[in-house]
């Protein structure tokens, strides 16, 4: 594995800035890996990690660009719980460890870098010379990932009795016989509404 310095170099570049965030998720990302023994996440070890993420900010692409689980791959899955907190698995072991960043880091950031006025600068000092245990709290758990969300699922591909549109990964649910894909199924679920066009009811 890269150093730690040699990640946040890249993991600059992938979220297109430094921030705080970055040395987080490099360093979340990095413990896991130690705990789990994955070794090269992008290398010899690639596809043995899956990720669940439980927030979409800075630290979320830092955990991304360490591990190599990403969103297109299948290994990156989002839990939209607003929680700087990610859960890591090995499939090949197993094991599971989640990872959820403290929330008196900030405080401690405080007392400890009190010199640096910038807050920014102070929390990333503090992010990166905090301990693990100052930073993190760490929890072996047991994540059952379900065949069809594993990594290289490959189900049968639907199509919506209703919408005609295909389904993939059986995201799909069975009603009177026919297949309907979700929002077909269930439109409070759907995000978006078609425009009316004008004259239209
Ligand atoms: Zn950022
Ligand atoms: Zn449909």
């Amino acid at each position: 594995m890269e150093s730690f310095e040699e990640l946040l170099r890249q993991a600059e570049v992938v979220h297109g800035h430094m921030c705080a965030g970055q040395i987080l998720g490099v360093r979340m990302a990095l413990l896991a890996c130690r705990r789990l023994e994955v070794d090269e996440p992008r290398g010899a070890d690639r596809k043995k990690l899956v990720c669940f993420v439980e927030i979409d900010r800075c630290a979320t692409d830092a955990i991304g660009m360490v591990t190599g689980c990403r969103l297109g791959k299948r290994a990156l899955k989002f839990r939209d719980w607003g929680k700087m907190a990610a859960t890591f698995k090995n499939l090949a072991t197993g094991k599971a460890l989640r990872v959820v960043a403290l929330e008196n880091s900030r405080e401690l950031a405080r007392q400890r870098y009190a010199e640096i006025e910038n807050k920014g600068q102070q929390q990333m000092r503090a992010y990166r010379e905090l301990t693990d245990e100052e930073l993190f709290h760490e929890q072996w758990v047991t994540v059952d990932v379900a065949p069809r969300e594993m990594p290289g699922y490959k189900g049968a591909r639907v199509n919506c009795a209703e919408c005609e549109e295909g389904i993939n990964f059986d995201r799909f649910v069975e009603r009177d016989g026919q297949l309907l894909c979700l929002s077909c199924a269930d439109p409070q679920l759907r995000y978006w509404e078609p425009l009316r066009r004008e004259g239209e009811a």
